[in-house]
């Protein structure tokens, strides 16, 4: 096949695969009794060419999610100035603070805000840039193993980091934002982020955003009350090994 033809056929896999999780989105909802407005989709990019998000973005996606620094920043400085503009950025990958510099140059949100070291450094760097940023607490829920799980705080102290968060002058606390442990039913997850984001809200009602829910488990995350469902393979195919 010729390039233009593969890039043909790229584009047509995702935009098959784009409507089928919109479809998915919008039967979960309907299950749920939610407006699909209520749900965000923010694409995960990760492991794929800045061209794949030209094309999502020409398909009508307005979000993507990036988790390694390095990966992200030349991606999205290769991307022509139209796409840019109309992308919002989401980090969702944990990170040193040595990073917080240059994410806070291209980054609109951070979801992986998991101590109060990274809260010190990204607000800072948000300062330097003369922009502030978006800001979620990432809980590590019930049953995930403590050091080498989904990362997050532990619960005992989510309150305490949105705290810190909430305080940071260049920072907006949007809300919390997790990934079901393994071996867990996803729902009884979710419900639990749930409930911890009740928790902050009564001190930060600003704190509206819950993420979570992936290709595998989004349904149960519509269920649970996310505003906003981070999906990849579902809609890029399947990433190398490790990912
Ligand atoms: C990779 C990743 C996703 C997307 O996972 P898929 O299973 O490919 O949909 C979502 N959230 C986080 C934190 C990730 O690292």
């Amino acid at each position: 096949m010729t390039s233009a033809g593969e890039a043909a056929a790229r584009r047509e896999e995702l935009s098959t695969n784009l409507r089928h999780v919109r479809e998915r989105i919008g039967s979960a909802c309907r299950a749920a009794g939610r407006s699909p407005d209520g749900v965000a989709l923010i694409v995960v990019t990760k492991f794929f060419p800045s061209s794949d998000v030209e094309a999502l973005c020409r398909l009508g996606v307005t979000d993507i999610g990036e988790n390694r620094d390095q990966e992200a920043s030349a991606k999205i400085a290769a991307l022509p100035s139209d796409v840019r503009e109309r992308l919002q950025v989401h980090f969702i990958g944990q990170f040193q603070s040595n990073k917080a510099a240059s994410l806070a140059s291209y980054v609109d949100t951070v979801h992986s805000i998991d101590r109060d070291k990274v809260v010190r450094v990204l607000d800072r760097a948000a300062a330097a840039t003369g922009r502030d940023i978006g800001a979620l607490v990432q809980v590590s829920l019930s049953g995930d193993s403590p050091g080498r799980g989904r990362g997050g705080i532990t619960l005992d102290r989510v309150v305490e980091l949105a705290n810190s968060v909430a305080a940071a002058e260049h920072l907006t606390f949007r809300g919390l934002m997790a990934v079901a442990p393994l071996r867990v039913d996803p729902a009884d997850a979710f419900a639990e982020l749930a409930t911890v984001a009740r928790w902050v809200r009564a001190d930060h009602p600003e704190a509206t955003w819950i993420s979570a829910g992936m290709s595998a488990d989004l349904e149960a995350a519509v269920a649970n009350g996310a505003t906003h469902l981070r999906v990849g393979s579902a809609i890029l195919g399947s990433r190398p090994p490790l990912g």
